[in-house]
């Protein structure tokens, strides 16, 4: 499925190919905070439609996972890490930021990401 997403002001925008049915709502000291739905896809099922550095880029805790986010609106549609058990680069899309998707049909399952 091909889905459009970008932050508020269209500074970073993006196309993604995912089916979403499923998204992590997490309870870490900056996802609490930020109030974002994410689903979990490959890294390459992300394809920036603005250039990688027109995003911010803040990391905390271990610093393994790149959170992006855009200066001028501050929205934060996505994050990139290498997962930890195989490697592969992921994306955590903040699902609300995508166009089209119904959030109220999604199945919201909750990670504790605070004790991780
Ligand atoms: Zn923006």
């Amino acid at each position: 499925m091909n889905l459009s997403g970008s932050c508020h002001c269209g500074r970073v925008a993006f196309d993604l190919d995912a089916e979403i049915a499923e998204v992590y709502d997490c309870n870490c000291s900056m996802c609490r905070r930020r109030g974002g739905l994410l689903a979990f896809v490959p890294r390459e099922a992300l394809t920036l439609r603005t250039p990688e550095e027109a995003a911010g880029t803040y990391r905390f805790n271990k610093h393994h996972i790149a959170h992006r986010f855009c200066p001028d609106c501050g929205i934060a549609p996505y994050s990139e890490a290498a997962d930890p058990r195989t490697g592969a680069p992921t994306a955590a899309v903040n699902v609300r930021c995508l166009e089209g998707v119904d959030l109220a049909a999604l199945k919201v399952v909750q990670i504790d990401g605070a004790s991780l």
